[in-house]
């Protein structure tokens, strides 16, 4: 029993020195459920919040592959399987450089608690490598997704663990990593979402989580009578997320002024339109160059090594990765008058970013909730292929409009306060509830 979140927090950081990512993670979730939890004590007798902070099983190996010169290179690779109370466990892959066990702690927790909310039967899990594919060939990319499936298959299995996509794993990887399961297992079987149209994948998913975050903020501006219509949206990253949270944004009369990566950031006071957005999704898709090569073409500015928070706009939708929104700029955000921020990206904003939002009460979506339709579509993929059919690209999308739908009534009904919505509150609270009861239900385990 513990007497107080500091003393919980303790005992975290001593167990797991190091990983502040994952420190950071857990403050979050426990110091939003601390009051329900004393007034929830069947929780605490059960130690559920002492068991949901323990992965229930980590892997960690080596992945050996050979570059186009002919050179040895070794990356490690990992698979966090979290929390298996509510369904298998699931989660993406990401692979960059600053890949390490904390981070992928961190998003392998947050994944619980944001698989839970879809209310799709789903555990939580996350993996990767520190893998960098920025400047590899294709064949280098696929050599590595062999040689890390070589060891993730034994694994994984679609009532196991079903890995997704993440940063820097795209449709690209996940068809490499398939194509190596199946040659290996002998198997078509849908052991990764995000898959081709051709070969199991769903319509929708590559869209899902940046339309996903774009519903969940149009419920936010909802709740005070405002829209996207007419609004000026910052977005940071250029990869999926931002790129479809761009596009849902221009489809709602919303108009996009910044994008970035991790090079700078541009800003086109114009908006980013359907087609200077396809030139971003060839640019960053197929030719994989860098974002200043929009400020080249099309004359707008360029913000070298900046992030885009600068600009004036009413809402804003980190979409590029962990703690990239700190408590200056989210004070400049307020300042020139943004009303709302939804988290595409997981974790983007520092703890002392979101406290000037929750002091300032403009609406605040975290990641867990606001990036949810991503996996929630990757849920549906799941039930397509067991079903071995597919819906149609309006049936999906309805079916992610009304999953991003039912997260936000959650967060409201577990996060109301007065007149103010605490959305962290909210979603932690709607989260834990489901894990945690199943977990009561199934014992000690
Ligand atoms: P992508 O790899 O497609 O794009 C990532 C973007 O963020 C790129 O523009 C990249 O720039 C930029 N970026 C990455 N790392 C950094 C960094 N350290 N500093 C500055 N910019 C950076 O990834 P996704 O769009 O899939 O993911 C973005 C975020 O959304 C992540 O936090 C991810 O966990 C989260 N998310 C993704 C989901 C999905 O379905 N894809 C689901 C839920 C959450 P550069 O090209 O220069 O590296």
């Amino acid at each position: 029993m513990y007497s107080s979140i500091d003393s919980f927090m303790e005992r975290v950081t001593a167990k797991n020195p190091g990983e502040k990512e994952f420190h950071q993670a857990v403050y979050e979730v426990v110091e939003s459920i601390w009051d329900f939890l004393q007034e929830n004590p069947h929780y605490v007798h059960a130690k559920i919040m002492e068991r949901i902070i323990e992965p229930e099983r980590v892997l960690m190996f080596r992945v050996p592959w050979r570059n186009d010169r002919g050179e040895i290179e070794i990356n490690r690779g990992y698979r966090v399987e979290f929390n298996s109370a509510i369904g298998p466990y699931k989660g993406g892959l990401r692979f960059h450089p600053s890949v390490n066990l904390s981070i992928l702690k961190f998003l392998g927790f947050e994944q619980v608690f944001k698989n839970s909310l879809t209310t799709l039967p789903m555990g939580g899990g996350k993996g990767g490598s520190d893998f960098d594919p920025k400047g590899k060939s294709d064949n280098e990319v696929m050599t590595f997704c062999q040689s890390f499936m070589t060891e993730l298959y034994r694994h994984v299995g679609p009532n196991t663990d079903i890995p997704a996509g993440d940063i820097g794993v795209g449709g690209r990887e996940i068809g490499f990593l398939f194509g190596q399961y199946k040659r290996i297992r002998n198997e078509f079987t849908g052991i990764l979402t995000g898959k081709g149209l051709n070969w199991g994948g769903s319509l929708i998913r590559p869209e899902a989580t940046g339309y996903g975050a774009v519903y969940f903020a149009k419920e936010m501006l909802n709740t005070r009578g405002e829209s996207f219509e007419g609004k000026t949206v910052a977005i940071s990253g250029s990869g999926n997320v931002a790129q479809y949270a761009n596009e849902k944004i221009n489809q709602l009369g919303g108009k996009v002024v910044t994008l970035s990566d991790s090079n700078g950031s541009i800003y086109d006071p114009d908006g980013i339109d359907e087609e200077k957005l396809q030139f971003i999704m060839e640019l960053k898709n197929v030719k994989r160059g860098r974002i200043k090569e929009y400020a080249e073409k099309y004359g707008c500015e360029y913000w070298e090594n900046k992030r885009p928070w600068k600009a004036q706009v009413e809402v804003a939708i980190p979409s590029a990765t962990q703690n990239e929104i700190n408590k200056e700029e989210a004070q400049m955000l307020v300042d020139n008058g943004c009303v709302c921020v939804a988290e595409g990206a997981n974790m983007p904003c520092e703890p002392e970013a979101i406290e000037v939002f929750h002091e300032k009460e403009i609406l605040f979506g975290p990641g867990k909730a606001a990036n949810a339709g991503g996996v929630a579509v990757s849920g549906l993929e799941m039930s397509q292929n067991s079903m071995r059919l597919g819906w149609s690209r309006e049936e999906v999308d309805q079916k992610l409009h009304n999953i991003m739908k039912n997260i936000h009534d959650a967060c409201v009904k577990q996060g109301t306060k007065g007149e103010y919505v605490n959305y962290v509150k909210g979603s932690n609270i709607a989260g834990f509830i489901k894990v945690a009861d199943a977990m009561l239900d199934q014992g000690v385990v």
